[in-house]
């Protein structure tokens, strides 16, 4: 396994200068926001050091509104950025993200796609002066003493595009999230396979798609809240019944961005 700590460059770079308490107060805090960006995925983790990382970018430029309202006006910064995988749902917002802040760095699997959407990115990224790093199992991104994101999958011999998402597990003291993409039941198998993936907070794969959240998946994470990034009404169905009800069936709360809008869980950091 590779590690690769990206903390040296995200704690130099975080040296933000805040000048609202407002913001200070928020920093004492790990907050994680699933932003309600319709049918997609973005995603917003602040640390309590100050570093913003998003996690895809969503269907459109829904996505600025959404971080106009978690960051500070005058924070431009945003220290990560990560792109599951090129559709569309995640990608797309994420165009207009790089235009409007100065992104420092890009976790992606590099997996590409033949779109007028993954130009436009692959163009913009192309014109940002971000640190770019391929995804791979075993990455770790760092802040505090206690903290990190890990790469758990980037698997880019899927056989499914969608199964090549990059796989994140966030763990703080006594709070972890598993940030699935978009992968499917066989990504899910393998994932199981690897390790320890208990968490407290499940990002439901494919927004909530039949073809993911397996119950093998679900008795390995054991979650107590799953988090589904939905559109309402959106045209595939999602979230499928079948796996409302096996969430049920595992007593896992469901909190859905169609219903709740966005969803924001903020855990005190640690003395
Ligand atoms: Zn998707």
């Amino acid at each position: 396994m590779r590690n690769m700590f990206l903390a040296g460059s995200i704690l130099l770079l975080g040296a933000v200068a805040f000048s609202l308490w407002g913001e200070i107060a928020d920093r004492q805090y790990l907050q994680v926001h699933f932003l309600d960006v319709g049918q997609g995925d973005a995603i917003l983790i602040q640390t309590p050091q100050g570093h913003d990382i998003l996690i895809d970018g969503g269907p459109d430029e829904k996505v600025l509104e959404k971080l106009g309202k978690e960051m500070a006006p005058w924070n431009r910064d945003i220290e990560l950025m990560v792109l599951t995988h090129g559709e569309a749902d995640h990608i797309s917002g994420l165009v207009g993200v790089l235009k409007a802040y100065e992104v420092k760095q890009v976790l992606w699997n590099k997996m590409e796609k033949e779109t007028k959407v993954f130009a436009a990115f692959k163009s913009e990224l192309e014109k940002e002066d971000a640190h770019v790093v391929e995804a791979e199992a075993g990455q770790e991104i760092r802040w505090g003493t206690d903290s990190a994101l890990k790469v758990l999958l980037a698997d880019k011999e899927a056989s499914a595009f969608n199964d090549s998402s990059v796989v994140l597990l966030l763990e703080a003291p006594s709070f972890r999230v598993l940030l699935l993409g978009d992968i499917t039941k066989a990504g899910e198998r393998k994932l199981v396979s690897e390790g320890d993936l208990a968490v407290d907070v499940l990002k439901a794969a494919h927004h909530g798609s039949k073809t993911s959240s397996s119950r093998e998946l679900l008795e390995a994470a054991r979650p107590r809240i799953a988090v589904i990034s939905v559109g309402a009404e959106n045209l595939y169905g999602h979230p499928a019944p079948e796996v409302l009800g096996r969430f049920a069936e595992y007593g896992i709360e469901v909190l859905r961005t169609d219903m709740q809008g966005d969803i924001s869980f903020r855990i005190p950091s640690s003395p």
